[in-house]
């Protein structure tokens, strides 16, 4: 083994210089031939270099980290040229990435999208004072949106308005319009609706 490095260091331009003149006449044909080998061995080569990095995950990451901490900018404006020549597949690839994540996370979306819901209804109730007009229930889940001149319906159509969420999307986006709109708890909203007017109305002129 040392006399092969010996060997070597001694006469290393000559074989260096063999080498390259060999690989220069070749250069197709062993370019053609890695190719072809790598095609053959996908699976393997992914399986070792896989290997490998789990074998050396430390010093890689390391590594990575290092080479990424010295080359930000010429990393970031590689990818932005990349992204920028390669726009379909990077529009692919975050479709895929996406859909990767939200299959990992659907606990969390589930509860984002609550959440985004409720800071939406509590938002409207909260624009239209918390309460029902008609008789003072504050307990939210109680209370609705009501159309003051029972036009609902024509309105909820002609704004194609389909569901309790698209009905406080739409009060919001026109800044919660106090013409036409206010607070009932569902005991009022549904008397009202049944019979014209809630009991309480009658009962408050009775007084
Ligand atoms: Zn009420
Ligand atoms: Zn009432």
């Amino acid at each position: 083994m040392r006399d092969h490095k010996k060997y070597y260091q001694e006469h290393k331009a000559s074989i260096n210089e063999t080498n390259k003149r060999s690989y220069e006449k070749n250069k197709d044909k062993i370019a053609k031939r890695r190719l072809e080998y790598k095609l053959e061995n996908q699976e393997k080569l992914k399986l070792r270099s896989r290997e490998y990095y789990l074998k050396n995950k430390e010093k890689i990451d390391e590594q990575n980290r290092k080479w990424h901490r010295e080359n930000k900018d010429k990393y970031y404006e590689t990818a932005k040229r990349w992204r920028e020549n390669n726009k379909e597949r990077y529009r692919a690839k975050m479709r895929a990435a996406s859909k990767i994540w939200s299959a990992n996370n659907k606990d969390k979306i589930i509860t984002n999208r609550q959440r985004t819901r409720n800071k939406l209804r509590e938002d409207v109730l909260a624009a239209y004072g918390n309460k029902c007009k008609c008789c003072g229930e504050s307990t939210k889940e109680f209370l609705c949106i009501d159309h003051i001149n029972n036009d609902g319906a024509k309105h909820k159509r002609e704004n194609n308005i389909k569901s309790a969420q698209a009905m406080y999307t739409w009060l919001r986006k026109n800044n919660y319009p106090k013409d036409g709109f206010q607070i009932l708890c569902h005991n009022c909203n549904c008397a009202k609706g049944f019979y014209g007017e809630c009991p309480h109305q009658k009962l408050k002129i009775a007084i």
